[in-house]
């Protein structure tokens, strides 16, 4: 029950015993991470299901154990306990209070400036005394307080806010990328090494784009003014920061001077792709009330980078995405990140709704063009005469079958009495429908070894 509800639901396939989302609804209670998400727990043969409220963004119970049935009645008093714990629950300085910090913190002598390792927080020397049994960094250089995402440790929790940091030349092939696509602000929604990047850039040369960080990670305010950060859930579309926040992000995003916008995001994979798209229009929306000269766009911009097998999930909501092969790296990823003995292929992708033609990718890195499908491709994806389409979704070259009518994984082979294509080594009587996320038999969704990075 509760918590580890996201773990579990979002297949929408009927098993025996399945947890789906119903979403986000009016007056819905509220956790620490604002509102819950509604969810239904449906068991086999049971038509209707009980109907509950769970934390949209911790999977874990032990980060967020809020649960309440749909129908429960809440007493007064266990109301005002939640409100209590609430407000418990939230950071111990407010936005602004972070904001005034670091002003007073830049005027510290190197000598005076250190960070709290153990509490990820910039110390005044007046706050020394407090955390003297805690482990600390000295004389923090400005050069530090540009890159945050060095600085404070990547949350590692690999349910609810793992973080997985770009590889400096993914990083820097996105901001590229964009820039040479005209666009001058980019909405960066958990990406904080791009936006890193991006900021310290705008300080240092003339650079005219810009970016606004959403983010749950709240150790950001520290070094983020409220125009540069604000922060927020993708799971429920909430910003902490209340109407304020609301506004900075809606001032962002209407296109004063025809400085076009483009979101970028990079969400947790182990996450609801259907809250996630739910919030992701609701940016969108925020993006096409702004008042302007008309759009030269129907909808706003957007990369989504998320792997490969979530393409058929994301595709159901976002119809107008495609998939670009070019294959982002990390570096904090043990699994993924570009070693020196050749690469290990990283499963993640980058899903977009501008014309994949206009992704030109780096041709060093063996992408080519191919003409046919007007999009760039992996050096190993083979454009298949007969599906009409570079078909390989891995980067590995993948093989037609013509009684499946389609191109399949070059590990695969066709099985006469399961009349599909499958792994070699599998039983026939137990066809196992496979993991919902990676479509292999043997494992569950909430097991799947491509969710979990390292
Ligand atoms: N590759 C990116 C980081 C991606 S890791 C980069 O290098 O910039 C996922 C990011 O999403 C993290 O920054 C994490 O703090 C953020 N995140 C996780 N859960 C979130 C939520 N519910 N709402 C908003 N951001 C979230
Ligand atoms: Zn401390
Ligand atoms: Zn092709
Ligand atoms: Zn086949
Ligand atoms: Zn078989």
């Amino acid at each position: 029950e509760g918590g580890g509800a996201m773990a579990a639901a979002g297949s929408g396939r009927p098993g025996p015993a399945a947890l789906a989302l119903l979403g986000l609804l009016p007056g819905a209670p509220t956790c620490p991470h604002g509102p819950a998400l509604l969810f239904v727990k449906t068991s086999q043969g049971k038509e209707e299901g009980r109907r509950f409220y769970a934390c949209s963004a911790c999977r874990d119970r032990k980060d967020c154990n809020f649960f309440q049935w749909e129908d429960e009645k809440v007493s007064e008093t266990r109301l005002a306990a939640r409100e209590e714990y609430n407000r418990n629950h939230q950071p111990s300085f407010t936005h602004r209070q972070n904001v005034d910090r670091y002003k007073n913190f830049v005027l510290l002598p190197l000598s005076k400036r250190r960070f709290c390792q153990e509490c990820q927080q910039l110390l005044l020397p007046a706050e020394w005394e407090e955390h003297s049994d805690h482990q600390f960094l000295c004389d923090i250089t400005t050069a530090q307080l540009k890159s945050p995402s060095q600085l404070l440790h990547p949350l590692e929790n690999k349910k609810t806010n793992a973080q997985y940091l770009f590889a400096d030349r993914s990083c820097q092939f996105l901001l590229n990328l964009l820039i040479d696509l005209g666009f001058r602000r980019v909405l960066s929604v958990g990406t904080p090494r791009l936006h890193e990047m991006i900021q310290s850039k705008a300080s240092q040369e003339e650079f005219s784009v810009r970016s606004l960080l959403l983010d749950i990670d709240f150790r950001y305010s520290q070094f983020y003014t409220e125009d540069e950060f604000c922060h927020y859930n993708m799971f429920n579309h909430h910003f902490f920061g209340g109407e304020a926040a609301h506004e900075t992000c809606r001032k962002f995003l209407s296109e004063e001077n025809g400085e076009r916008v483009i979101m970028v995001t990079d969400p947790p994979f182990g996450g609801l792709v259907e809250a996630l798209a739910s919030s992701f229009k609701k940016l969108m929306a925020m993006w096409k009330e702004t008042e302007k000269e008309g759009h030269d766009y129907k909808e706003m911009p957007m990369f989504w980078i998320f792997p490969y097998f979530f393409e058929s999930r994301i595709l159901d909501f976002f119809p107008s995405f495609s998939m670009m092969d070019y294959q982002v790296d990390y570096d904090n990823h043990a699994l993924y990140k570009h070693g020196k003995t050749g690469r290990r292929q990283s499963p993640v992708r980058i899903f977009t709704n501008l014309t994949p033609s206009m992704i030109v990718l780096p041709e060093e890195e063996g992408y080519r063009f191919c003409t046919v499908c007007q999009r760039y491709v992996s050096s190993g994806n083979q454009h298949c005469e007969i599906c009409n389409s570079c078909t390989s979704k891995d980067g590995r070259r993948w093989k037609h079958c013509v009684l499946c009518k389609k191109c399949v994984k070059p590990s695969w082979f066709h099985c006469d009495s399961c009349k599909c294509c499958t792994l070699q080594k599998h039983s026939c009587e137990k066809r196992d429908v496979g993991c919902f996320v990676c479509g292999e038999a043997g494992h569950k969704r909430s097991a799947c070894p491509s969710l979990s990075r390292t």
